[in-house]
């Protein structure tokens, strides 16, 4: 980790480094030369393809009290190992930016590390490097850079007319904690600890079964548009197919639709492919449920009625979730 502080704010930033370092994985197979370098050297992969990606998340924007602060760790971690599943990658590395109000409230960032450890070993993840430095105002800023490697990647382009359209996962459970100042703890935890199908997405990859895959973080009013743009096709969606939550209620059913943040798998696949699909999400120990039909269409529809306009807000501020 390099520090571009003064001279007397450099033994700080060190002190935050090394607290942040002693608590999480630092080692791992993908890295050769971790922090404590002015860069990280990755293993050269052999045949492998290097899939990186990064998400940031703005205190206030992407989380507020709700979340404790080793949530945040936790999520910002495994917000990013969603994209490198839904590629069909296995996570290796990741790099850390935090700015941070000063002075920094070292209570929060040992909690914060604590979930930022708990996230990087749930997906397998270690950290090889990042920053820290002084936010101006009083909001936290998180940015994290993960990076992964996969046999084949799948993408968003592949999908052709007559491939089934599948999701992972039970749809709607983080947005209905949106909605709620003091949400039930099962669905405040969908919302703060998602559990995005990562190991799978990266079987998925390997299986060759899959032709186009992304992650659902806005939700599928919105991602779904996006992955038909990409392919240049339209699909029929079954919404009594949906995988409501069980705990969504009456109106609150519609938010396995239009809600964001479930981070499950959102893939098309050969009809043929069916019995090996259900095959490898049992042996992965993840559900998948087909949901519609793709087809020579004009983007998603559903069977009666139109198709919800993208609603999803991130604690009020619309849009901002749409990495590029
Ligand atoms: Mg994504």
């Amino acid at each position: 980790m390099e520090s571009s502080m003064t001279d007397s704010l450099e033994s700080s930033e060190e002190r935050l480094i090394a607290s942040i370092l002693a608590g999480v994985p630092c080692a791992g197979p993908a890295i050769l030369l971790g922090a404590g370098h002015d860069a990280a050297v990755l293993r050269p992969s052999s045949g492998a393809l290097d899939v990186v990606t990064t998400d940031a998340m703005v205190e206030s924007v992407h989380w507020d009290d709700r979340l404790t602060p080793a949530d945040v760790g936790y999520k910002l971690v495994a917000v990013n190992a969603s994209d490198l599943g839904a590629m069909g990658a296995r996570p290796g590395w990741a790099l850390l930016c935090v700015a941070l109000p000063d002075p920094p409230d070292t209570a929060w960032l040992s909690d914060f590390t604590t979930g930022l450890a708990e996230g990087l070993l749930a997906f397998d993840l270690a950290l090889a490097g990042g920053d820290t430095v002084r936010a101006p105002g009083n909001r936290r800023f998180l940015s994290l850079t993960a990076g992964g490697r996969a046999a084949r990647v799948i993408g968003r382009r592949g999908a052709v007319p007559g491939d089934v359209l599948w999701v992972t996962g039970w749809l709607g459970a983080a947005a209905a904690a949106l909605l709620k100042p003091s949400p039930p703890e099962q669905l405040r935890i969908a919302l703060a600890r998602p559990r995005p199908p990562v190991a799978f997405g990266a079987r998925l990859g390997e299986s060759g079964l899959v032709n186009a895959m992304m992650d659902l973080s806005d939700g599928l009013a919105c991602d779904l548009g996006r992955l038909c743009r990409a392919s240049g096709v339209g699909v029929q969606v079954d919404e009594t197919a949906l995988p409501v939550h069980p705990l969504l209620l009456g109106s609150e059913r519609t938010l396995a639709l239009t809600g964001g943040e479930d981070y499950g798998l959102c893939f098309a696949a050969g009809a043929a492919s069916t019995p090996r699909l259900l095959h490898l999400a049992a042996a992965s120990d993840v559900s998948i449920t087909a949901i519609g039909r793709f087809d020579d269409g004009d983007g998603p529809r559903l069977a009666n009625g139109s198709w919800p306009s993208p609603s999803f807000e991130h604690f009020g501020h619309p849009g901002d979730a749409d990495a590029f």
